[in-house]
């Protein structure tokens, strides 16, 4: 009988030195490979038992890297990524008023999200990232891009009450997002969110509509909630209650709800979170820069709430970089506790794993390495100046690597990024050219906005 043909042909098989699957919880596979069938894992097994099943059409063996689940950024805004830089270090009202509606009222179109998702997918597709929840006018815009890149993509219907250039009020559009969530509901990529923006533009009717159609049509809410202190104390001013016992009135805490930011948060507001069981989206950088404040995370874990990560835009980070993201929660975690064991290294990789897929209500699919599961996987090498030594590969994944060490990122079972050494990483789906191009034509659109 001829040996290959006993074996199961799968597309890949990827080695590593490491493999942490993220479940179950706090595992560390060494010398194991990963074989890949259809965009399944079919087999997570050790280096030298995988070739007894498995012959494969491509076959990467990866020495000193680790493979982890691919990433997930819980909230962003990929179609401002053309306003990276062009006003930091000013207060969140006058970055909004003078910077930030200004270029929108002036460009915000279709071209100009597709063109700033396309440069926002390069750059989270390099990082290891491989699903993104996205908030942004022009959702169809966001939608393309994230296809041409080959990523995964929560797509928020954004709803406000204010007319700009996409919908001139709140029905146009939800109409506007439903035909969008229509047109993409054969897609194994693409899937949709509802996402009103926020309490402050959305008023009570609008947000009862989108409890009712986050019901029928079984969707996430994707909201931003409890960003800073202000945006309590005028709620208490013009409604009586603070946003999240408004939330709660309408009918919009349930565990469907993704609430971004929750940064101005007391006892009474936990308790809600937690009753409703609802999922937060932490997104330590963004808060910072702004100086929104810290989100009592410790707070929120201890109360076992579903926390994941997200770098909000590269108009307030302004990296799309979770491997930031997960260190400085981390970091922000045990100084705010005073202790160092608070949001220990496995705890953030769950969060920009497993946690944001939960959050999506896509944890039986996606964020972590499991036989039958998409096969969302990114490649790290550690054998890298800024992770040598190497005693705990989780510890150095939070702690001591950056985005650069990424060197694989396959999405639903295809490669879509890699990078070889000492050359420019290759895209699937972009030509380094076509992002040259465009951000050139908008960077020099955008100049005159820029903040002297
Ligand atoms: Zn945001």
């Amino acid at each position: 009988m001829n040996a290959i043909a006993d074996k199961q042909f799968v597309d890949y098989i990827i080695e590593a030195d490491w493999l942490a699957p993220v479940v179950p919880q706090r595992q560390l596979l060494e010398q194991h490979a990963i074989a890949v069938q259809d965009g399944v894992i079919v087999a997570i097994q050790p280096k030298n038992e995988i070739h007894r099943h498995f012959h494969a059409a491509q076959q990467l063996e990866l020495d000193g890297h680790i493979l982890i689940p691919g990433l997930i950024n819980l909230h962003t805004h990929l179609g401002m990524s053309m306003m990276r830089g062009l006003a930091d270090d000013v207060a969140l009202m006058q970055w909004l008023q003078q910077h930030i509606w200004p270029v929108e009222q002036s460009f915000v179109a279709e071209r100009f999200v597709r063109d700033g998702a396309l440069l926002g997918c390069a750059e989270l597709l390099q990082s290891g990232v491989t699903c993104f929840n996205d908030m942004y006018f022009f959702p169809q815009a966001t939608a393309e891009a994230a296809i041409q890149s080959g990523m995964r993509a929560y797509i928020g219907l954004v709803v406000m009450d204010f007319p700009t250039k996409y919908a001139h009020d709140a029905d146009d559009y939800l109409a506007k997002g439903l035909a969008i969530r229509d047109e993409w509901r054969d897609s194994d990529l693409i899937r949709a969110t509802l996402a009103p923006h926020a309490p402050y533009t959305v008023g009570d009717k609008t947000f009862e509509q989108i409890v009712t159609y986050a019901e029928q049509l079984d969707l996430p809410i994707h909201l931003h909630l409890h960003e800073t202190q202000q945006e309590v104390e005028e709620s208490l001013t013009k409604f009586g209650v603070r946003p999240i016992e408004r939330m709660r009135q309408l009918g919009v805490l349930d565990p469907r709800l993704i609430a971004v930011h929750s940064v101005a948060m007391n006892e009474q507001d936990l308790d809600l979170m937690q009753s409703h069981r609802v999922n937060v989206c932490h997104c330590p950088s963004s808060n910072l820069k702004l100086a929104s404040g810290i989100a009592p995370i410790s707070a929120m874990l201890k109360r076992d709430l579903n926390v994941g990560l997200g770098t909000d835009s590269s108009a307030s980070n302004n990296r799309l970089d979770i491997w930031t993201e997960m260190r400085t929660a981390a970091l922000l975690a045990k100084a705010q506790q005073q202790d160092a064991a608070a949001l220990p290294a496995w705890q953030a990789l769950e969060m920009a794993t497993i946690h944001a897929a939960r959050a999506l209500n896509a944890d039986s699919s996606i964020g972590s390495l499991e036989v039958g599961k998409r096969a969302d996987i990114c490649a790290v090498n550690l054998q890298h100046i800024n992770s040598m030594p190497c005693y705990d590969p989780i510890s150095q994944l939070v702690y001591a690597c950056g985005r650069e060490q990424v060197t694989h990122v396959l999405v639903d079972g295809e490669l879509q990024y890699q990078k070889l050494s000492f050359q420019p990483g290759v895209y699937a789906g972009i030509e380094p050219t076509e992002i040259k191009e465009i951000v050139q034509l908008w960077q020099a659109k955008l100049k005159p906005f820029k903040a002297m």
